[in-house]
């Protein structure tokens, strides 16, 4: 297994469009890897130059060290599953496990003990004798996976692998592929616009927009800690609040107003907040941590009650989310799901500050959180 460096690696097309912009990054051997972002965000670009079936055009990248942005895809010792599988239709399952080793002149024996341990590690063993055709679209993309498996790679390459799966096999094929970047200890990167998969599966995240790095960190930082309004944004489902508020002070704190609102900013957040007092800023504050007026009463780090008129009601179960607009702006909220609100009620609800991020509204970067 393997590191992989990539030193200002940027992708002009043909037509002058810039894919990839200025891309660095260090991946550690062992690490999962995953690439997100929006359509068109140069995602699968940054992944192809990766594979080598894309041209760098700019910048440096080593694998274990080693510069290859001319060495041929094959050479690269790289293994890359797709979304469509492409297994080949007429060969069983083992033939296609086995292809890659054949085209590497492997001994029959060699080849029957790694298709059969890929087989092993996937639940595939039963599946050998089968044609594609005859396969669950999961099994499938098992196959896929064996067949990068059997190619016994330095770094395993994956674009959208699990987007044709319906839902509930997606979730069940993330829990598999978890546990094979465990027992492989292999070095993964992984190309997703769904930020819930990155959420799940990554130890590193890096997400992108417009062919730019927003932010490379762990699930939990990006979550708790986003470095710009997109990253805050774009990570988290429902996604963030935000509300434009005026930074103010008022006996010896700041604090931001929106509409009739004001609410207190809690003192470690004040300082670097200090130098916007007078100018508007965008507050965020996920679904999450605003709560029920129920809750708020023994809680000392909320902030002062908000009165919000539900606009939308959606029981999830066990607790339901609201959406409303409050004087100044919109929220949405987790509530619990025996709370008698509903669609065109009134509920006071209050944020909790310590969760409380702050945006530039100008250059849409965190100031605080
Ligand atoms: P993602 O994988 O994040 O959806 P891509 O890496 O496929 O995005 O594409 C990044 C950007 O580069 C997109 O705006 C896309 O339209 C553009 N692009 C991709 N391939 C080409 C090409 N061959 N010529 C010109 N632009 C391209």
């Amino acid at each position: 297994m393997a590191g992989l460096t990539l030193e200002h690696v940027g992708k002009k097309y043909p037509n002058g469009y810039e894919g990839v912009k200025d891309f660095n990054l260090e991946i550690a051997d062992k690490e999962f890897i995953i690439f997100v972002g929006p359509s068109g965000c140069g995602k699968s670009t940054t992944l192809r130059m990766i594979a080598g079936l894309e041209d760098i055009t700019s910048g440096t990248l080593k694998i274990d060290g080693r510069v290859v942005n001319d060495v041929e895809p094959k050479d690269r010792d790289i293994a890359m599953v797709f979304q469509n599988y492409a297994l080949y239709p007429h060969m069983t399952v083992y033939e296609n496990m086995a292809f890659p080793l054949r085209l590497r002149k492997a001994p029959q024996d060699q080849i029957d003990k790694i298709v059969h341990d890929a087989a092993r590690i996937l639940d595939l063993e039963k599946l050998l004798d089968r044609k594609p055709s005859a396969l669950s679209g999961g099994q499938r993309q098992r196959v896929a996976m064996g067949r990068a498996i059997a190619r016994q790679p330095k770094v395993f390459l994956m674009d959208e692998p699990l987007s044709n799966l319906d839902a509930k096999l997606r979730v069940q094929m993330r829990a598999e592929i978890s546990k094979l970047h465990q027992r492989l200890g292999a070095t993964i990167i992984y190309v997703t616009h769904d930020q819930t998969e990155a959420m799940t599966l990554g130890t590193r995240i890096v997400v992108m927009k417009d062919g730019v790095m927003q932010q490379v960190d762990t699930p939990a930082k990006l979550y708790s800690e986003p470095c710009n309004l997109f990253v805050a944004g774009f990570i988290g489902s429902p996604q963030m609040n935000f509300i434009d508020a005026t930074v103010g002070e008022a006996a010896g704190h700041l604090t931001l107003t929106f509409g009739k609102n004001t609410i207190t900013v809690p003192d470690s957040k004040a300082a670097a907040l200090k130098p916007y007092v007078g100018k508007v800023v965008i507050a965020g504050i996920r679904p999450e941590d605003v709560v029920e007026e129920h809750e708020y009463a023994e809680n000392k780090k909320l902030s002062e009650p908000i009165e919000a008129v539900v606009t939308v009601y959606e029981l999830l179960g066990s607790e339901a989310m609201i959406y409303g607009d409050v004087d100044g702006g919109a929220i949405s909220a987790h509530i619990s799901a025996t709370n008698p609100v509903r669609t065109g009620n009134r509920i006071k609800v209050a944020f909790d500050v310590d969760k409380l991020h702050v945006f530039d509204k100008d250059t849409e970067l965190a100031i605080v959180h």
